[in-house]
Order: C-alpha cells, then sequence, then structure tokens
C-alpha cells in the first residue's frame, strides 16, 4: 500500500493555492481534481477582483495558470472523483471512481455547485433551456428572451453577461432588496436591455425537450398571483450548495452542511484540513479561497513536520 504524504481534492482555487504550496514545500502533493476542475471559476467571464489583475482576467484562464504553477513545482494531478472517504483509520483513506488513495493528510477543496429551485419542469428542461451558467450557454440566445433567478452579485454578474446576446433579460428576485453588490445594480440599472420582476418567484418550467423552455410561470409573493413569463432561457443564479455529500458522517458540518475549520483549516479530524468554498458560506470568493488554501497547505506541512 502506497501512502501519499498529501492528498488534495479538488481543482479550484483553494486547492491550486494549497498545491502550490505544498509542492513548493517538497510534500509531492497528488491533486484528485474531481469532476469539475476549476470550481466556480471555470463558469465565469471576466474576474475583475482577483489582485494583480488590473484589466482582469478570464476565470478558466486563471484556473490554467494556478494549475500550470502547481505541476511546475511537481504536483501530480489525476482526473478522478471521489466516491467515499475513511477518515476513521491511519493512513486516511479515499476511494475514488478509479482507486484507493492512502495519505497521512488531506485538504478538502471540494467547493461547492450551483442550487437548485427544485420546481416542476427544473430537471427535465435543465439542459434545454434551463441553466446554471451564462457563461456556458449564453451565447445560444442571441437576440431571444431570457430570465435570470437570484438577486445576488451572480444573478446580476450573469444577467449583465447575457446581454451581449439576448434580446431582452428579465432579473426575477423575491424580494424588493439585492443581496448583489451597490455597483453591479446600478450597471444593471444603466442596461436598457434588463428589466426587473420583483417580489415574485418561479413556481414551474413550461416547455418540453424538443421545443426547448417557452414559458416560465411567476407568483407574486406579496399578491399570490400569477402569470406567464414567455422565455426562451433561464438562468438560475440562487447560491450554491457545499459539495460534502461524500463526507457525510465522516467530519464535522454545520447546518448547511459546510465544513467546519478553524483558523489553521483544520476540521475535526487529526490530518483533514479543508478550504475554499466547502469550508466558506460567507465570503465565496477567488481570493479568500486562495489564501485558506495557502493556509491549509502550511498547516499541512508543520502537521507532518511532526507526523
Ligand atoms: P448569494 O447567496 O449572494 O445570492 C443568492 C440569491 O439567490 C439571493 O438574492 C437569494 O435571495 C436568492 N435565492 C436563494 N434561494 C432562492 C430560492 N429558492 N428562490 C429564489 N431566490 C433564491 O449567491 P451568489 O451566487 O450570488 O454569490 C455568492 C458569493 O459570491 C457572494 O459573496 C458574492 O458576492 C460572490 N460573487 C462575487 C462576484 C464578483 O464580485 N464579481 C460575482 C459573483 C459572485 P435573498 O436575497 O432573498 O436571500
Amino acid at each position: 500500500m502506497i501512502s501519499q504524504k498529501l492528498l488534495i481534492v479538488g481543482a479550484g482555487c483553494a486547492g491550486w493555492t494549497a498545491a502550490i504550496y505544498a509542492a513548493r514545500a517538497g510534500l509531492n502533493p497528488v491533486m484528485i481534481t474531481g469532476m469539475d476542475p476549476g470550481g466556480q471559476l471555470s463558469l465565469t467571464t471576466q474576474v475583475e477582483n482577483y489582485p494583480g489583475f488590473p484589466d482582469g482576467i478570464l476565470g478558466p484562464e486563471l484556473m490554467n495558470r494556478m494549475q500550470e504553477q502547481a505541476e511546475k513545482f511537481g504536483t501530480q494531478v489525476s482526473n478522478e472523483w471521489i466516491r467515499k472517504v475513511d477518515f476513521e483509520n491511519n493512513p486516511l483513506s479515499i476511494e475514488t471512481n478509479k482507486s484507493i488513495h492512502y495519505a497521512d493528510s488531506v485538504i478538502i477543496a471540494t467547493g461547492s455547485s450551483t442550487r437548485k429551485l427544485t420546481i416542476p419542469g427544473e430537471d427535465v428542461l435543465w439542459g434545454h433551456g434551463v441553466s446554471a451558467c451564462a457563461t456556458c450557454d449564453g451565447p445560444l440566445y442571441r437576440d431571444k428572451d431570457v430570465a435570470v433567478i437570484g438577486g445576488g452579485d451572480t444573478a446580476i454578474e450573469e444577467a449583465l453577461f447575457l446581454t451581449n446576446f439576448a434580446k431582452k433579460v428579465s432579473v426575477i428576485h423575491r424580494r424588493q432588496e439585492f443581496k448583489a453588490s451597490r455597483i453591479m445594480i446600478e450597471s444593471a440599472l444603466k442596461n436598457s436591455k434588463i428589466e426587473f420582476i420583483l417580489d415574485s418567484v418561479a413556481i414551474e418550467f413550461l416547455g418540453d425537450q424538443h421545443v426547448g423552455l417557452s414559458q416560465v410561470v411567476l407568483q407574486n409573493v406579496e399578491t399570490g398571483s400569477k402569470n406567464k413569463l414567455d422565455i426562451d432561457g433561464c438562468f438560475i443564479a440562487i447560491g450554491h450548495v457545499p459539495n460534502t455529500k461524500f463526507i457525510v458522517g465522516q467530519i464535522s458540518l454545520n447546518r448547511q452542511g459546510y465544513i467546519l475549520t478553524n483558523e489553521f483549516q483544520e476540521t475535526n479530524i487529526k490530518g483533514v484540513f479543508a478550504a475554499g468554498d466547502v469550508q466558506d458560506n460567507i465570503w465565496q470568493q477567488a481570493v479568500v479561497a486562495a489564501g485558506s488554501g495557502c493556509v491549509a497547505a502550511l498547516a499541512a506541512e508543520r502537521y507532518l513536520r511532526n507526523f
């Protein structure tokens, strides 16, 4: 049985940063990328708030650069995804779709995934007009009518991006106030292609897999009245859920399912650290994820020194 010193799980901002630090510290880390390498940044377009890029940088490009940097220092990358873990015994073990890995320490950086509405029509029309990635699917809606659901930065960013293609973008939000930052809302208000439908929730998607999405049924939360909006595409941007299903019962999670960590990115299991959005339900910023990845790698190195 070959046991690695350090396994890093999840190839997003936190994971790659941890890999860069761990590789430079001579820990020969192995990166298990998971199904969606690049994490949330691979689904975004221009990132304007990552320090060091005054003109912005495309999310996928930032991820590629981080990977290149991690590999340059000796990170071994493996495209596998986790099925289950056993953190009760030592070495720690992680079973993937391809093999079982053993390690003295593990950094979990599996991030979070798009939250779904769980309303009728959502699953059947997913990929047939209903989407969570404007970057990926936006160009399909040239001169069409689309909607974005949500009132956070992601929703407004997606709406602004979609105006590059769509004829009209309706932002559907369940209340009057927005979580999104003022600067984003101001840009959206100035954009003549964007209209806001407030105090409203989507309760059903109509259409079929052949013709695609045709309408969304909306309900006003104040009056209860319902109406149908004709749309060709709908982008759901209502936040995220942490990717922690594979460790339920193995590690302490908070009520929303995020991993509990301390200031050293330690979990309740010795030798297991967590970094990035999988343990952050507040900030969810690339630079914060990178910072926590750095801390996790430094703490893992200190742990392994005394192992
Ligand atoms: P947020 O949690 O900030 O916003 C989610 C939005 O979806 C809220 O407006 C919420 O409504 C709404 N919502 C949640 N559940 C439902 C539901 N079931 N039905 C209808 N609406 C729902 O998530 P984001 O993904 O927007 O942002 C996450 C983090 O990433 C934030 O910290 C954000 O600042 C950051 N971010 C930063 C960007 C940038 O700086 N360029 C770009 C994108 C994201 P309500 O307000 O009523 O709770």
